[in-house]
């Protein structure tokens, strides 16, 4: 038995017989009623909430994860096609404003068991020390209640998990990847040949597909469709990583359950379990503990939907920090033609980064950096693209036939955490009756050098490599924060372990408690914090503390 396997055997529970999801598995798990009083329930079941589902399971805890979506069949339900991969995405309706307001949908958060991971694109690179003290060290941003050291353990063992693939990484805490780098496609060799003739510095990875056999999980086949929840099981999520192993050792998993509450006694003060949805009927679902974990935008939501007597302005709010600090990155992608077929979608869009521009520059008028990474859009994606320059008709559908001479590159702006940037509740109701989230969003001045800056760099890149023609579309990627961590309950929501100042057995083990976001893909970080918070509470159960 491997070590991983012995702290996480997913891999091995999922089936070797051509089949992809264990179903003896998931018609067997143990189910609670809900009149139980579990130790646990967690609100959501994607990366944060996968990993502590898993972990307490594994510590004996009598936990259950609800999930609003479906338990996926990667056989059943996924088709390697990008029209057809619409069900994969959180398509309730929310209001978005401001200055800059961040489209909803494919690009931003998941349904279902797995969470937004199943649809992610796969890169998994660490934050860098700095992310965790930006205040102290630039002046802007803000300090975490923990350090980078705090989560290095649960990095290395969530990429031993996942696991993950790369090169040596020199940025940051350098470090190395379980395992080694995949071979590159067209897309990544033009942006390994235009780093290199302007001296940038690019590695292959950190992508969290095996290279190789992992366990069942058979090789990646290199064909392109990790944003369509790869139907292989090669791409790691939760669904295939963390959930078969909670399973077998005694977690429930209950999909199809929309969380619309989180109860909490008047008298105490501590929460008593959650009002959900299923089967079209309202039920509660009594705990010991609650966990959200419900994604940066439903996470603050489902808060301020719990306003009662005793929180009137909405859950853990007293101090109005719920929803505040939301963040995207600014992620551009800029696309270059080349006489030579490039045939961008033959491989993972995960392939090749920089994070040489990640450190704030002191020669720069800005603070803090950005990442540049290849994508690779499928048709429909590489349309919108095209579309967004203006051209449609018969110039659309040149560009179109076009497509296997482009390569395209995307940035990632580490877009600052700013107050007024924050979710808060519309008039308009969702099918549950519930308000919709409002999600307010503008730029600061920061950010758009950024955004110029990546654009610049990428375009440089790619007319060194030899393209004739770049074309550059705006976009933003990956929300976090809205109810981040801080020392104290006036600067936000949660302390270092994740527990809300205001209800001492309610957590929080998202994206949203991130405080800041650096210049990388969250997910690994999402996982590592969760599988910290996880670690205290076992290691707080223990030792007979109070939780
Ligand atoms: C297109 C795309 C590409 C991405 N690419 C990358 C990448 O390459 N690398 C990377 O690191 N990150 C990437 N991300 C981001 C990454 O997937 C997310 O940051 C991460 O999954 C967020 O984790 P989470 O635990 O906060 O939420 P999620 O993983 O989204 O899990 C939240 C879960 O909660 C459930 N839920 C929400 N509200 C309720 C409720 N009220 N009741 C019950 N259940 C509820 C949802 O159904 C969902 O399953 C990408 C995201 C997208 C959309
Ligand atoms: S390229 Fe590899 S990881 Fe991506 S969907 Fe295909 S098999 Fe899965």
């Amino acid at each position: 038995m491997t070590r991983v396997q012995e702290r996480n055997e997913s891999a091995w529970l999922i089936p070797n017989d051509g089949t992809r999801a264990n179903h003896g598995l998931r018609r067997d798990m143990r189910r609670f009623a809900d009149e139980d009083e579990i130790d646990l329930v967690i609100v959501g079941c994607g990366a944060g909430g996968s990993v502590l589902l898993q972990r307490l399971a594994r510590a004996g805890w009598r936990v259950a994860a609800l999930d609003a979506g479906p338990f996926w069949d990667p056989d059943q339900d996924w088709v390697s096609d990008e029209a057809g991969s619409h069900h994969l995405y959180w398509t309730e309706p929310r209001v978005i404003d401001g200055a800059d307001p961040v489209p909803m949908g494919s690009n931003n958060s998941g349904r279902g068991v797995g969470g937004s991971m199943v649809h992610y694109a796969g890169y998994t690179p660490r934050f860098h020390p700095s992310d965790f003290h930006t205040w102290s060290q630039d002046g802007v941003g803000a300090d975490w209640p923990i350090s980078y050291p705090d989560l290095l353990p649960y990095y290395t063992a969530i990429e031993e998990e996942l696991p993950v693939a790369g090169e040596h990484w020199p940025w940051g805490d350098p470090h190395g990847y379980p395992h080694r780098p995949h071979p590159v496609g067209g897309n990544g060799e033009v942006f390994l040949r235009g780093a290199r003739a302007l001296g940038i510095t690019a590695k292959v990875g950190p992508v969290a597909i095996p290279n190789g056999r992992f366990g069942n999980r058979p090789h990646c086949i290199y064909r392109g469709f990790c944003l369509q929840g790869c139907k292989v099981n090669a791409k790691a999520s939760p669904l295939i990583t963390h959930i078969p192993d909670a399973l077998s050792r005694g977690a429930e998993v209950r999909a199809d359950s929309m969380v619309t509450r989180v109860a909490v006694d008047e008298r105490t003060g501590r929460a008593t379990g959650v009002h959900y949805v299923r089967g079209g009927r309202e039920r509660f679902q009594r705990a010991r503990l609650v966990a959200v974990a419900g994604y940066s935008i439903e996470t603050p939501r489902l808060l301020l939907n719990s306003a009662s007597k005793r929180f009137p302005d909405g859950l853990c709010n007293d101090f109005d920090q719920v929803g505040r600090y939301l963040m995207v990155q600014g992620a551009p992608q800029t696309a270059g033609r080349f006489d030579d077929e490039v045939r961008m979608y033959k491989a993972p869009p995960p392939e090749v980064s920089s994070e040489q521009f990640y450190e704030t520059d002191p020669a720069q008028p800005y603070r803090r950096g950005f990442a540049i990474q290849n994508v690779s859009p499928l048709p429909i994606t590489w349309a919108e693209h095209v579309a967004a320059q203006g051209h449609w008709g018969r110039a659309l559908r040149d560009y179109m036939s076009d497509y296997v001479h482009w390569c395209t590159l995307g940035a990632l702006c580490e877009f600052l955490p700013q107050p007024d940037n924050r979710v808060t509740l519309d008039d308009e109701q969702d099918r549950y009756g519930l308000p919709v989230a409002r999600f307010s969003y503008s730029q600061c001045g920061n950010d758009t050098q950024l955004l110029h800056a990546a654009q610049r760099v990428m375009e440089d890149i790619l007319h060194a490599a030899g393209a004739d023609e770049v074309i550059t579309i705006q976009r933003f990627a990956h929300l976090v924060g809205g109810a981040r961590m801080a020392a104290d309950e006036q600067h936000g929501v949660v302390d270092g372990t994740c527990r809300s100042f205001a209800v001492p057995n309610l957590y929080l083990t998202d994206g949203s408690v991130l405080p800041t976001q650096g210049s990388a893909n969250p997910a690994l970080t999402i996982m590592a914090v969760a599988a910290r918070a996880a670690g205290l509470l076992r290691a707080g159960a223990r030792g007979g503390m109070v939780v």
